[in-house]
């Protein structure tokens, strides 16, 4: 399954052409990893469990927001990725954003409905 090419309705020119704040940062970001996470390997290799692991230190340590960076590496450091396979992955990623999300005031978000918000769309067809 791919993901698929439908493109943004808005216009060019309709864009605002500026640096990101962290918000945007921190929406953009989420989007790319969860749908990372929705199609990663079910049953990955070995190297591509391990390079997963090893991507995401490497992105807390890059992450352009340095005090959700410091945040990140030490939850890092006592929960750590498991990319044993797909489900593992976007189950653990979800739990990882759900501890950002309580530490903003933020709602919980129901993890067992993470493929539908990344990758199958909302059961109800609003996606469609
Ligand atoms: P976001 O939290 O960006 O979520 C985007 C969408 O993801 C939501 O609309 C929802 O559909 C979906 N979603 C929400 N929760 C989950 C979940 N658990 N699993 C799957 N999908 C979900 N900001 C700070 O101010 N301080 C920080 O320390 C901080 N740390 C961050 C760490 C990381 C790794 C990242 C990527 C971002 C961090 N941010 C931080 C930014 C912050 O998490 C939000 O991205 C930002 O505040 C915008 O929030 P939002 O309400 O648009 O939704």
């Amino acid at each position: 399954m791919k993901v698929q090419k439908k493109e943004s309705q808005r216009g060019p020119e309709e864009e605002a052409q500026c640096p990101l704040d962290r918000v945007e940062l921190g929406r953009n970001t989420w989007s790319l990893l969860h749908t990372m996470a929705a199609y990663f390997p079910e049953r990955p290799s070995r190297s591509q469990e391990q390079e997963m692991g090893q991507f995401i230190h490497l992105f807390s340590k890059f992450f352009p927001c340095e005090d959700c960076a410091q945040d990140l590496r030490e939850r890092l450091t006592t929960n750590q990725p498991d990319a044993s396979s797909r489900h593992a992955l976007s189950q653990w990623l979800c739990g990882l954003h759900n501890e950002v999300n309580a530490r903003l005031g933020k709602p919980r978000f129901d993890c067992s409905r993470v493929d539908e918000r990344w990758r199958d769309g909302w059961k109800d067809g609003s996606c469609d």
